[in-house]
C-alpha cells in the first residue's frame, strides 16, 4: 500500500477518533479532583498529545520530517491498516462500554459502578489496549524514524504509571470486587483459557453451520 494511502487512513481513524471523544466529552460531569489528576499525569498526557497527535498531523501537511523517511515494503500497509482499525473499533467498543464512567484523570464518579462486560469482559483495560494497537500501527503507516515510533515510546511510561494508579484507586473503592475481576482478566490481552474458547466456539459454530 503506498504511504500517502497510509497517512489519509491514518489520518480518517485520528478524525474519528477525535469526533467519538468529543461526544463522550459530554458524559465527563466532574467535581474535579485534582488530587486523581496530579503533575506528572499532566505531563504524561502532553506526551500522547505530541506523539499521537501532534507530530502526526505536522508530518502529514509538512515535508518537515522528511529527512527521517523510512520504507517498508508495501504488503505491511493491509495488515497494519487492519490493527489500525482494530484499535480504533476497541477505543470506540470501550467508550461506549465504559459510558459515564470515562474520565481524562482517575476519577471515582457518584454511584460508581464496575464494568465488567463488553470488551472490559476481555480485558480491564480496553482504552489502553486500543491504543497499543493503534501505536504499533501508527510505526508501520507513518513511515518516519521521529514520527513514526513517536506515539509508542512516548505512551509507554504513561501507562505503567496509570495502570499501577488506577488499579489501586479501584481495588480501594471496589474491594474484593475488583481483586476478583482482576483474576479473572489481564490488563491489555486476553488470557489464554478465553482465546481457547474463543477458538472452540468459532470452530463449534462452523461444524454447525457446515452441518445445516
Ligand atoms: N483503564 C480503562 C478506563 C480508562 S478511563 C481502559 O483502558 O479502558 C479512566 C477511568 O475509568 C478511571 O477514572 C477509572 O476509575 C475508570 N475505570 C477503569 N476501569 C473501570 C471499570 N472496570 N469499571 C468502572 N470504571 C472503570
Amino acid at each position: 500500500m503506498d504511504r500517502a494511502y497510509l497517512e489519509i487512513i491514518f489520518l480518517c481513524g485520528f478524525v474519528l477518533q477525535v469526533v467519538l471523544r468529543s461526544y463522550y466529552v459530554q458524559y465527563y460531569v466532574t467535581e474535579k479532583h485534582p488530587r486523581y489528576f496530579n503533575k506528572k499525569e499532566r505531563l504524561f498526557l502532553l506526551f500522547i498529545f505530541v506523539g499521537f497527535q501532534l507530530l502526526p498531523i505536522l508530518y502529514v501537511f509538512s515535508d518537515w520530517f522528511a529527512f527521517f523517511d523510512y520504507n517498508l515494503p508495501k504488503w505491511l500497509g493491509f495488515p497494519a491498516t487492519m490493527l489500525y482499525g482494530f484499535g480504533i473499533w476497541l477505543f470506540f467498543r470501550a467508550h461506549a462500554d465504559l459510558g459515564k464512567y470515562w474520565s481524562p484523570g482517575l476519577e471515582i464518579k457518584l454511584d460508581h459502578q464496575l464494568i465488567t462486560t463488553g470488551v472490559f469482559h476481555w480485558v480491564r483495560h480496553p482504552m489502553y489496549a486500543a491504543f497499543v494497537a493503534i501505536a504499533i500501527a501508527q510505526v508501520f503507516m507513518l513511515q518516519n524514524w521521529i514520527v513514526g515510533p513517536a506515539f509508542l515510546i512516548l505512551a509507554i511510561p504513561f501507562y505503567l504509571h496509570r495502570v499501577q494508579r488506577e488499579e489501586r484507586q479501584l481495588i480501594r473503592y471496589f474491594g474484593d470486587a475488583y481483586r476478583v475481576y482482576m483474576e479473572e482478566t489481564n490488563a491489555l490481552f486476553p488470557k489464554k483459557e478465553q482465546i481457547d474458547f474463543l477458538l472452540i466456539f468459532g470452530k463449534l459454530k462452523f461444524s454447525a453451520k457446515n452441518k445445516g
